[in-house]
């Protein structure tokens, strides 16, 4: 049954999201899970997504940013948070005196969590970053010893893990994962070697799945928490989240008439409109204009004509689909309804990017399985 929702709405289920969790969690059996939910957890809400992890075996949470962070612990959450990117300027006491986990990529960096250590009168958790070959975030090789010895020297940090991120382990078998491993292995030793005894973290999603021989102590896991599978093996993952909408206006209109801006489309036979309410200001990519399908009444149908930015025009052949009948844009794909990865094949992206642009204050989130 349909509940009252205005145009267009996203359902978050964090039954999926709990059995992606758990079934993570036994993937990974000696290692704790470190739930990614940076990004308001691509798109399916930080604070309910968290939630749903920590009921389901998770035990740390990751954001990007400190302000991420602190936006879980004001939502009441007290399980280990880490967070691992901001502006130079960032005051990090605030993170500090919330109990937040904090990454140093450099001396520097270092530098300013141990002024914000003293600011707050409690030592800063620190995991040390090394880029062993995303070269991305993280400490080069070449000035590691000085960011481990800088470390291992301060009063005001506690060295709780070393960490780092691997660039292609959607790619099982990529030669660049192993010799990530390798450096990475290597960083740690010369941590060791300071007198330091750090836990390690490295996997995300993919290598959680594939290379339980990097799971280490923490494994990162973003993506299949939402039930999108990052690599080419079959996973019974569940997708979380679903797009929808609704029909609000039909109409027969006849061969040779056209549809939407540009009339790009035109009808080859006499057929039956329906008007759904979601555009592209609502997280359906113009891109997709004559390019995929709606789930509507049991049964793909083609969007015909230009997705605009308020509305699109679904061909319904000679049905007369319901006023007020749902319209799944994507959903888990269990009765046939398009996907997340499918929306992401057509317009050349990845399935990462449709869920994470859904967050919009236009669309209004609600939650299943609360
Ligand atoms: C986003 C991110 C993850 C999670 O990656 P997935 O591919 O979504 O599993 C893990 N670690 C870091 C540092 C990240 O930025």
């Amino acid at each position: 049954m349909r509940s009252e929702f205005s145009r267009a709405e996203v359902v978050v289920d964090l039954d999926a999201i709990r059995h992606n969790v758990r079934l993570l969690t036994d993937r990974a059996p000696g290692a704790a899970v470190m739930a990614v939910v940076k990004a308001d957890a691509y798109g399916h809400g930080a604070v309910p997504a968290a939630r749903a992890a920590l009921e389901a075996g998770a035990r740390w949470l990751g954001a990007c940013s400190l302000a991420e962070g602190l936006a879980l612990r004001e939502a009441g959450i007290t399980a280990p948070v880490f967070t691992w990117l901001d502006a130079p300027d960032v005051d990090f006491a605030p993170g500090i005196a919330a109990g937040i986990d904090l990454s140093a990529s450099s001396t520097g960096e270092l530098a300013r969590i141990v002024d914000g250590a003293r600011r707050t009168g409690k030592p800063a958790r620190v995991h040390l970053k090394i880029d062993t070959g995303l070269s991305r975030n993280g400490c080069p090789l070449y000035a590691w010893p000085a960011l481990v010895k800088a470390a291992a020297a301060e009063t005001d940090v506690d060295v709780v893990a070393v960490w780092s991120h691997l660039a292609c382990a959607d790619e099982p078998g990529h030669p660049s994962i192993d010799a990530q491993a390798q450096r990475f292995q290597a960083a740690y030793d010369i941590a060791r070697e300071a007198g330091l005894n750090p836990l390690r973290h490295l996997a995300n999603s993919a290598a959680t799945l594939t290379r339980p021989d990097l799971h280490f102590d923490l494994v990162r896991p973003g993506i299949a928490i939402y039930g999108l599978n990052p690599v080419p093996q079959h996973e019974n993952l569940v997708p979380a989240m679903t797009f929808r909408s609704q029909v609000v206006l039909t109409k027969r209109i006849e061969a040779g008439e056209s549809v939407s801006y540009g009339h790009t489309w035109t009808a080859a036979r006499d057929t039956t409109l329906a008007l759904v309410p979601a555009g592209y200001a609502d997280g359906v990519p113009r891109a997709l204009s004559s390019r995929m399908d709606v789930w509507l009444e049991g049964k793909r149908r083609p969007i015909a004509g230009r997705v605009c930015m308020d509305q699109l025009v679904v061909d319904c052949g000679d049905d007369e689909p319901a006023l007020g009948a749902e319209v799944v844009l994507f959903g888990a794909g269990r009765d046939g309804e398009p996907t997340a990865r499918e929306w992401a094949d057509a317009i050349g992206t990845i399935d990462y990017e449709i869920v994470t642009g859904m967050y919009r204050p236009r669309v209004p989130r609600r939650y299943e399985g609360v």
